[in-house]
């Protein structure tokens, strides 16, 4: 394979010591320490956190949020406006700390940062309108009066992966922070400096102090105190894990949102546009080396184009440049770490083995640097393979061919995943009525990925097991609230009263329910 690669240089950031000391702990902790995937370096250390220390975060943040609740929208705003500049203005330094401590390739790094511009500009401008205090209709016209509040809950926990460290940190903390709640974030032991450098930048925009925190250490260990004492949990990872914690939080009764696993499918109709499509294909398999939820592991091709389109895409893979540099000269960079490669080399021995065929890549690269490996497409996948229906989560797509449009959705749904899917076609409307067909939680026409992701006014998140709740849009910030109707009853009670008996009340009532039927448009 003629992939072009060059080794990192050895890589540092400064600063990561004292990003370090914004972790919450109680008392000195021992260090964990952070790799860098792409040399297999020592990056920097972070406390170990405790239960003390978890306690100690959430009894800050909820001291904080009991002054932050009183702020009003306009001062949030400020704060998320000033957030949103300076991470624009500070990119460098973010890009950097991403790269360094995922392996990532600095395009795939630069999505995090447009992903948490546009969110908090989004919750900035949007938060009063999906908040404020609501009419609602009543139960009887001018005998009841409705009004719909929102609460904040208090705190929120948000558990996260290393895979977007710094979108997955923070941009589940935005509408949490803009809803007036305190967070507590408990970082991936991986990649905890990207959610600490937004940290930093919070503080510098304004935030005021405590309101936001950040634990770092095992989350099995540190999971389970934090999600005793939140009042809603955020989860993003596993489905395995999404499973336990959301038991955990049902068994103590708080809301939870779950943002798991996937399988996800792109569909290339026979009308595509060949050269767009296999310039997103490549895009949607491989952005973050294919570790991100929402990226391509089955491709789906008609097979009137699948020669012309397998063959062009099989070229333009074969001459991606893997590296991890600090710049923009790669188009992948590394997988995280050690278990991440083992698990692609599992599932691609295993396709191997039971027949399935390479058509490029197929080889892990050392010579790069400990944890990178090729992008790969496999032909010839078949069920009992393992990743026939098991997310890879790393570089690896199964290629196949379909002759009709009922076949294409009915293989693509046939997944206990739906998170998200793709479909490409020169005839939008007929995309749009195909997506509509699948089960997944966004549905991309004519690209990947970002488009679903980036239309934050729409809510994104997973059917089936890739998850419970959705983030984004209304939802992703009301759900940070506990909603309370008032309700007002003027004049006369709903209930036999006064000269009015139960027998003349059920009359009335009936009447008056028959004529509110009537009324087209009554409520
Ligand atoms: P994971 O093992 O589930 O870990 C995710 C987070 O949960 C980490 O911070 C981890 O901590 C913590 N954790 C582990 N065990 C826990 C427990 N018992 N209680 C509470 N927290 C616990 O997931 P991963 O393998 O790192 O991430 C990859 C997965 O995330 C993939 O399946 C991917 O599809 C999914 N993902 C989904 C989305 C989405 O939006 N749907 C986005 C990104 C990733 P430590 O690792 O630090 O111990």
């Amino acid at each position: 394979m003629s992939v072009a690669v060059e080794s990192p240089r050895s890589q540092s950031a400064p600063g990561l010591a004292a990003l370090a000391r914004r972790v919450t702990t109680a008392a000195d902790r021992d260090p964990i320490e952070v790799e860098n995937p792409a040399t297999g370096e020592l990056l920097a250390t972070v406390p170990s956190c405790t239960e003390e220390d978890v306690a100690e975060a959430v009894e800050r943040a909820r001291a904080a949020q009991a002054r932050w609740r009183e702020t009003s929208f306009a001062e949030r705003q400020e704060v998320l406006l000033r957030f949103h500049d300076l991470v624009l203005e500070r990119q460098e330094r973010l890009l950097d700390v991403i790269q360094l401590e995922a392996g990532k390739a600095r395009r795939h790094a630069f999505e995090e940062i447009i992903d948490v511009a546009v969110v908090s500009r989004y919750y900035a401008r949007t938060a009063q309108r999906h908040l404020r205090t609501r009419r609602r209709w009543g139960a009887f016209p001018l005998l009841t009066w409705a009004w719909e509040n929102h609460h904040p809950v208090g705190v929120v926990g948000v558990i996260t992966p290393w895979n977007y460290p710094l979108t997955l940190s923070i941009s589940d903390a935005l509408p949490a922070i803009a809803a007036g709640n305190g967070t507590v974030i408990k970082a991936d032991s991986q990649t905890p400096f990207s959610a600490l450098a937004a940290m930093e930048l919070l503080d510098e925009a304004g935030l005021p102090r405590d309101v936001v925190q950040v634990v770092s250490g095992s989350g099995s260990e540190l999971g389970p105190p934090l999600i005793d004492r939140i009042d809603y949990l955020m989860f993003t990872g596993s489905t395995a894990v999404g499973r336990r914690v959301a038991s955990q939080a049902a068994e103590r009764l708080i809301p939870s949102s779950m943002e798991l696993g996937g399988k996800n499918a792109m569909l290339v109709l026979r009308d595509a546009n060949v050269a767009r499509a296999v310039e997103g294909a490549e895009r949607a398999m491989f952005s973050n080396a294919g570790q991100l939820c929402i990226s391509v592991e089955r491709l789906l091709v008609h097979e009137a184009i699948a020669d012309e389109f397998i063959g062009r895409l099989v070229d333009r893979v074969r001459n991606m440049k893997i590296g991890a540099g600090l710049n923009y000269d790669y188009d992948m960079g590394s997988l995280v770490s050690e278990k991440q490669l083992e698990t692609v080399r599992e599932h691609i021995d295993d396709a191997t083995t039971k027949g399935a065929k390479i058509l490029t890549g197929g080889n892990a690269r050392p010579d790069v640097g400990p944890y990178f490996h090729e992008p790969t497409l496999l032909g010839d996948v078949r069920d009992g393979m393992t990743l026939f229906a098991d997310e890879t989560f790393g570089p690896v797509v199964a290629v196949s061919t379909f002759s009709s449009e009922d076949e294409a959705v009915a293989r693509a749904n046939a997944s206990d995943f739906g998170l998200n899917f793709s479909v490409w076609t020169r005839d939008v409307k007929r995309g749009r009525h195909l997506a509509s067909r699948l089960e997944a939680g966004t549905v991309n026409v004519n690209e990947g990925y970002i488009a679903a992701w980036g239309s934050v006014d729409a809510p994104m998140g997973g059917m089936k097991d890739s998850g419970i709740g959705r983030r984004h849009g209304a939802t992703g910030i009301q759900k940070y609230t506990e909603s309370q109707t008032v309700a007002v009853q003027r004049l006369l009670p709903i209930a036999p009263h006064g000269l009015v008996g139960p027998k003349l009340f059920t009359k009335a009532i009936t009447l008056g329910l028959r004529l509110l039927r009537a009324i087209p448009g009554w409520r």
